[in-house]
């Protein structure tokens, strides 16, 4: 069987994992920790940024750091996965969501405007498939309105907006190291902060609450309890095996890359006659390789597709079901229909893609189908 995912290694995990141990220092924000975060730096130029132990967490670090209370509204996609929501929720926040582009799985930026109101404080956007946003329209929104705009950029490491790294535009910015992402270190995350009045608080919030960072740097001579916060920062261990990972970046890319192109090229003439799309990528965005979409015509043509595979050994899934139709939101959505989000729902699937994969499996299984 082909898996739908197999997490990339570089062979130097271990070696810095055992560094690490030798330093002595395992807890957060040590010397790996510091070497992550300086990588993002200096490589996509991010003001400040702190390792977490996960997306989820940044984010939810995002919410408490824009002061997010009860009764606020957030703008978000419907179709993103839950951690983009449940972060502004567990605040108390009302969450308004808005529908996908027909052209492309990301949200519908001509449509945020409508949904604005006195009690939005905040705009996430999800950077789909590493695909951006129209980050000028919701930015030029966020000005006219004084909102904030968060970046959920957990598929959108080293992906480009007009030349500008996802992640970097917003007041804030999100990555996950989630071991289905580009790089991983099994759960992982990054709290990407772009708007100087948040990085003081950023690292109190990081360290429970406390000025514990300040207090290392020499700068306080005690340290305490001095706001809310959380313990969001992961172990050095996580943190070492990041590191071979960044270390690898360019070569896991262009690999991922090489795959994408592969399966788009040798798709095309295929799809055309399935009536499938292809991913779109617009004029304005890069590709980062995250994952390889394809839009059915139908959910049982979907259906049918997976099963396909599946008898051919190759293991494609679908994702995910819009948020405003959970389970746990259906019954408090009192917003309009979303039928694009409904539609990528029903006829989106992912194929296999990571570093080892053997693609001619998958297409030659593809291609067999509808035939
Ligand atoms: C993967 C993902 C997350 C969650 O990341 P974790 O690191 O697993 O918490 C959040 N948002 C989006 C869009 C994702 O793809």
């Amino acid at each position: 069987m082909i898996p739908f995912n197999k997490p990339y290694l570089s062979g130097n995990e271990l070696a810095y994992i055992e560094d690490a141990v030798a330093r002595g220092k395992l807890s957060g924000n040590g010397y790996y920790s510091q070497r992550c975060q300086a990588f993002f730096e200096t490589t996509y130029g991010f003001k400040k940024t702190l390792l977490t132990t996960s997306c989820t967490d940044a984010l939810e670090m995002a919410a408490i750091l824009l002061d997010i209370q009860p009764g606020d509204e957030v703008i978000m996609p419907s179709y993103t996965f839950v951690s983009t929501a449940n972060a502004f929720v567990l605040r108390g926040a009302n969450i308004v969501f808005c529908d996908s582009r027909q052209d492309h799985p990301g949200m519908d930026e001509s449509m945020i405007e409508s949904l604005i109101t006195s009690k939005t404080k905040a705009i996430v956007v999800v950077h789909y498939a590493g695909v951006a946003c129209d980050m000028d329209v919701v930015m030029s929104l966020a000005s006219t309105y004084d909102l904030f705009v968060v970046e959920d950029a957990a598929q959108g490491i080293d992906s480009l907006y007009k030349g500008k790294p996802l992640g970097g535009i917003g007041h804030l910015g999100t990555f996950s190291f989630h071991e289905t992402k580009n790089l991983q270190c099994g759960e992982g995350g990054l709290l990407i902060i772009n708007d100087e009045r948040f990085v003081a608080r950023a690292e109190v919030i990081w360290e429970k609450g406390t000025n514990r960072s300040a207090f290392f740097r020499g700068e306080i001579d005690k340290y305490g309890w001095v706001d809310i916060g959380s313990s969001f920062l992961p172990s050095e261990l996580n943190a070492a095996y990041l590191f071979a990972q960044l270390e690898s970046l360019p070569k896991i890319q262009q690999e991922r890359k090489a795959i994408w192109t592969n399966y788009y090229k040798s798709l095309q003439v295929w799809a055309k006659q399935q009536d499938i799309k292809l991913p779109y990528l617009p004029d304005f965005a890069t590709n980062n390789a995250h994952l390889f979409y394809m839009i059915c015509t139908s959910e049982a043509q979907r259906t049918s597709l997976i099963k396909h595979l599946k008898d051919n050994k190759v293991h494609a899934v679908f994702h995910y079901i819009s948020l405003h139709s959970s389970p746990f939101f259906k019954n408090q959505y009192l917003g309009a229909p979303l039928h694009q989000s409904d539609s990528y729902t029903r006829t989106l699937v992912r194929l296999p893609l990571y570093y080892e994969l053997n693609i001619d499996a998958v297409t030659s299984s593809l291609l067999t189908y509808g035939r």
